[in-house]
């Protein structure tokens, strides 16, 4: 018993002054590879060691548009998957060597927001968006989840990293995208915006049994992606105004039901103009540039029937959480969806994700998402 105290004790005070690389933003604009002290864990918390990373578009609107404000050398990443590696005194479900999938939103659960059923609004707007927001990600040898039994979750044995990366951010988003919208068993749908947000959005329009969805996106990876989620149509923004082609292909009437996940700070005007009397427009968008609380998102006047045309705007943060994560990870299992087939580039070593970031920054044709294996 007294050995195994000091074999624990040895091995917190290894950890405390352990040094740590990640990959950070620096200031807005600049990004670059850090050292920093190896996080501390508080009795309810972990230690992960990251074995899967993805980039976010998220991440690129932090860092090069400054769309939350500046930061200095915050550790970036939202996206992981990882093997416990230190547990707090409180903690009950999990151990160190557990592999887990940990949600890029993860709140404090006995926050007021979180016991109205806002979690991912914890502490303030945005505040479950604790990584590479108001605290160092995971993009990191080691990072830190507060209250572990109710942040994170195991991941399912047998199921790829590639598959299982997509859980924390993409699945969770773009199926909230959908279950925001409110979508009825053969509602007509339009995703506006098809990387790998808007393409969850679609697989979610899907599950809940719309009949008509409309994908708007021209990246002819992300079209074919759309197409085996589901999109009975395609249109190109960049063949006319998205709009009017989607009237016309519904003879005026528009939609049920509009998910919004790409598009610039213009993109509620279309998604007004096609969304039906009744309708739900829920938005997924991140509106990365502006100028703070001086910068205004336009709405259709006409297209809103002057501001009393019955439609609803419904915006969401990822929900995050374990109980998310573990339904997340049966849709996967039980083979309801491929998340998969949105993994466009697969790079190994921790240092791959500068490139994977700047490929997420470039948008290059053949791209929805790129994954980083971390390799010992
Ligand atoms: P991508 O940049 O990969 O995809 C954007 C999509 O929008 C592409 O399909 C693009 O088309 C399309 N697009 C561009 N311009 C228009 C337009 N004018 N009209 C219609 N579609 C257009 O983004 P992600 O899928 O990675 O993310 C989508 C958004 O969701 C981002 O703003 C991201 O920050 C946000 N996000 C929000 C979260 C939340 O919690 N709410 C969480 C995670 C992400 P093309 O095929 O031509 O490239
Ligand atoms: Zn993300």
């Amino acid at each position: 018993m007294f050995i195994l105290i000091i074999i624990s004790t040895i091995h917190q005070v290894i950890n405390e002054v352990k040094k740590m690389k990640g990959f950070a933003m620096l200031k807005i604009g600049e990004v670059g590879w850090i050292e920093k002290d190896r996080p501390k864990c508080g009795p309810l918390d972990a230690i992960i060691r990251p074995t899967a990373l993805a980039p976010c578009t998220s991440d690129v609107h932090t860092v090069y548009e400054g769309a939350v404000g500046d930061r200095h050398n915050m550790i970036l990443g939202h996206e992981a998957v990882g093997i416990v590696d230190e547990v707090g005194s409180m903690v009950k479900d999990f151990k160190p060597g557990d592999e887990v999938i940990v949600p890029a939103i993860t709140p404090d659960w006995d926050n007021e927001a979180a016991l109205r059923g806002y979690s991912s609004q914890t502490g303030g707007a945005l505040g479950g968006w604790k990584f590479s927001n108001f605290k160092d990600g995971v993009f990191s040898d080691y990072f830190h989840v507060n209250m572990a039994d109710s942040n994170l979750a195991l991941k399912p044995e047998g199921m790829s990293l590639e598959a299982a990366v997509m859980i924390p951010d993409m699945l969770s988003t773009g199926f909230m995208g959908a279950e925001n919208a409110n979508i009825e068993i053969g509602a007509s749908v339009a995703v506006l915006g098809i990387g790998a947000v808007g393409l969850c959005g679609i697989a979610g329009a899907s599950l809940r049994g719309a009949g008509r969805i409309f994908a708007v996106g021209t990246r002819p990876i992300s079209v074919e992606v759309a197409k085996k989620y589901g999109a009975t149509d395609i249109i190109s923004y960049k063949d006319g105004d998205t709009a009017e082609q989607i009237l016309e292909a519904t003879d005026g009437e528009g939609v049920d039901a509009v998910i919004v996940s790409g598009g610039g700070p213009n993109i509620l005007i279309d998604a007004f103009k096609i969304a039906k009397a009744g309708s739900t427009i829920s938005n997924n968008n991140y509106f990365g540039s502006g100028e703070g609380d001086r910068d205004t998102i336009p709405l259709p006047r006409e297209g809103w029937a002057y501001g009393m045309g019955d439609k609803n705007l419904i915006t969401g943060l990822c929900p995050g959480g374990r109980v998310r994560m573990e339904q997340l990870a049966d849709i996967v299992t039980y083979g309801r969806m491929d998340p998969e087939l949105m993994t466009t580039h697969v790079f190994k070593g921790f240092d791959k994700v500068e490139e994977g970031l700047e490929l997420m920054r470039e948008k290059p044709k053949d791209l929805i998402k790129p994954v980083v294996l971390i390799e010992d």
